[in-house]
């Protein structure tokens, strides 16, 4: 499916704006705009705190951000903007657009959850919601809260102010699997955005250019097929394809010592057979492969499928499908936005957190072994991206494919505890508390000004497109790492949500009875353990 932004813009009646060239604002008219959004975005706290509690409490796993984006996508409605859905064939990808003519801001953010993460908000120790369930692990529930924020308080200033631009929200589906934005590139999503800003949940207040930490990577499961036999009677009979799995996972834990120190390859078993008795006849195991750059994650992928076929051949099993479920690029943020970001970072500066917020902070930061150093109070200096050579290799974000084909930056917004594990329940703790709702609607105003920023001024636009052109991608170009004929895997996590849904349904946030989650859930803010002030962990 090819997916042009015109269309959607044909579709539009909402405005009738001029296209024609862009808003001609002296910077005495800017700089009191962005006064303005920011008080309306204050004015709006109670919208932002809501759509943060209430994304917290559905909890959904990737590819399964059903309730997320029914919801998200009611409220764009509702303000005017007009949304389309299963974009690249995910039932929970959308776009939602309003405005006319450039420049064309595209805002994303992530909306999945981590397994096993479901958490009690404002409390400083492991307590789940309901046992074993998905939960935000992470703080992907606050991103679009954000980004909705921004985009209808800024929506109102347009329209009045007869501004022309077009505004395009659109959400990071089933960003822990790597499993969208390869493919909304790949549809053409991005085509006619003038710039993209992504945003992401952190501790701090920051934003980068140049390429960050981390790695990209390709995410492949292995199936081998092989034959049943009765474990005990008659092993000889059967061949087992755990064995492959096994055997794969062995050449992979030696092939490490001659990769270099910033790859990272980790896996799970999803299928390990049966039972004991019954030769596995079907197994699979998934990898994440990463690697700092582009010929290294190649390298990784082209050494998993002789690993793979090797494993096969010596248990005497089939390989029957190498299945790409997800890919990333590494990243590359833009110089002139991350800079225009920054300054408006600044000019927002850290929320205003009450003892209540930093002694839930450095509750939980005790209670998970690490240094009770409370949350940060000044804004991050901007980043100014690693030498490749010296990039020590880390996580992934599909934002890197993004970043390769539009200049592209991410706001990171002070809505979480500094110094947890990441990926674990501790990171879900201050989700649906004022730590998350003040970092949010902080995040809001500079995302924005920030966006005003792009609308003023044509030469920011043009700068960023230099950067992109004469620097970013100058000696290095993007070629997709998923192929032409992979397909997001919807179904994961299906089956665990299946599960869980039932029961996490009866905890779903209710605003029209209560101001918050955390008095939903009766909750006293914060609840910390008696003796959390210094008992040795
Ligand atoms: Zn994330």
């Amino acid at each position: 499916m090819r997916l042009r932004l015109t269309s959607l813009l044909a579709a539009l009646s909402v405005s009738t704006l001029s296209a024609q060239g862009a808003a001609r604002l002296t910077p005495q008219h800017l700089d009191s705009l962005k006064t303005e959004v920011s008080r309306a975005i204050d004015a709006e706290a109670t919208m932002t705190q809501q759509m943060v509690d209430m994304v917290f409490s559905f909890g959904e796993l990737a590819f399964q951000e059903v309730e997320t984006s029914r919801y998200l996508t009611d409220i764009l409605r509702k303000h005017g903007f007009t949304v389309r859905q299963n974009v690249s064939g995910l039932p929970t990808g959308w776009v939602a657009v309003w405005g006319t003519g450039k420049p064309v801001i595209a805002i994303g953010s992530d909306i999945d959850g981590i397994p096993q993460a479901s958490q009690k908000p404002g409390v400083a120790y492991h307590d789940p919601i309901v046992q074993d369930a998905p939960g935000h692990g992470e703080g992907h529930n606050s991103g679009q809260a954000v980004n909705i924020t921004a985009a209808i308080v800024l929506k109102r200033i347009m329209q009045r102010d007869r501004l022309p631009g077009t505004i395009m929200l659109w959400p990071g589906v089933a960003e822990e699997l790597l499993g969208s934005k390869a493919w909304f590139v790949r549809d053409g999503l991005f085509q006619d955005v003038d710039a993209v800003i992504f945003s992401h949940v952190d501790s701090d207040f920051s934003t980068s250019y140049g390429a960050p930490t981390g790695t990209g990577l390709v995410s492949i499961e292995y199936t081998f097929e092989g034959e049943t036999a009765h474990a005990a009677g008659s092993p000889w009979r059967g061949r087992s394809a755990l064995d492959a799995v096994e055997l794969l996972n062995a050449a992979w834990n030696y092939r490490r010592e001659h990769l270099r120190p910033q790859h990272r390859v980790h896996y799970v078993i999803p299928n390990g057979g049966d039972q004991p008795n019954v030769v596995p006849r079907r197994a699979s195991v998934w990898y994440y492969l990463r690697e700092t750059d582009h010929a290294h994650i190649r390298a990784l992928f082209a050494a998993g499928d002789t690993l793979a076929r090797a494993a096969a051949m010596m248990a005497g099993v089939k390989l029957s499908q190498a299945r790409v479920l997800g890919a990333a690029w590494p990243r590359h943020f833009n110089k002139p936005l991350a800079e225009a970001m920054h300054a408006n970072i600044r000019r927002v500066g850290m929320p205003r957190w009450t003892s209540a917020d930093v002694t839930l902070a450095t509750a939980v930061q005790r209670e998970v072994g690490g240094r009770a150093r409370g949350l940060d109070t000044a804004v991050a200096e901007i980043g100014t991206g690693v030498n490749p050579d010296r990039n020590p290799g880390g996580g992934s974000d599909d934002i890197g494919d993004v970043s390769w084909v539009v200049p592209t930056i991410t706001l990171r917004y002070p809505s979480n505890i500094p110094g947890l594990p990441g990926h674990n329940w501790s990171s879900a703790v201050a989700m649906a508390t004022p730590i998350a709702h003040k970092g949010a609607t902080a995040g809001a105003k500079a995302m924005a000004m920030t966006m005003l920023d792009l609308i003023a001024s044509p030469a920011l636009r043009d700068s960023a497109w230099a950067y992109f052109r004469d620097v970013q991608t100058r000696n290095e170009k993007y070629q997709a790492l998923i192929r032409p004929t992979d397909k997001p895997p919807i179904e994961m996590n299906e089956a665990v949500m299946a599960r869980f849904r039932p029961t996490m349904r009866r905890f779903y946030y209710d605003p029209t009875r209560y101001k918050t989650y955390l008095e939903q859930l009766g909750i006293t803010y914060p609840t910390v353990r008696p003796d959390s002030s210094g008992r040795p962990r």
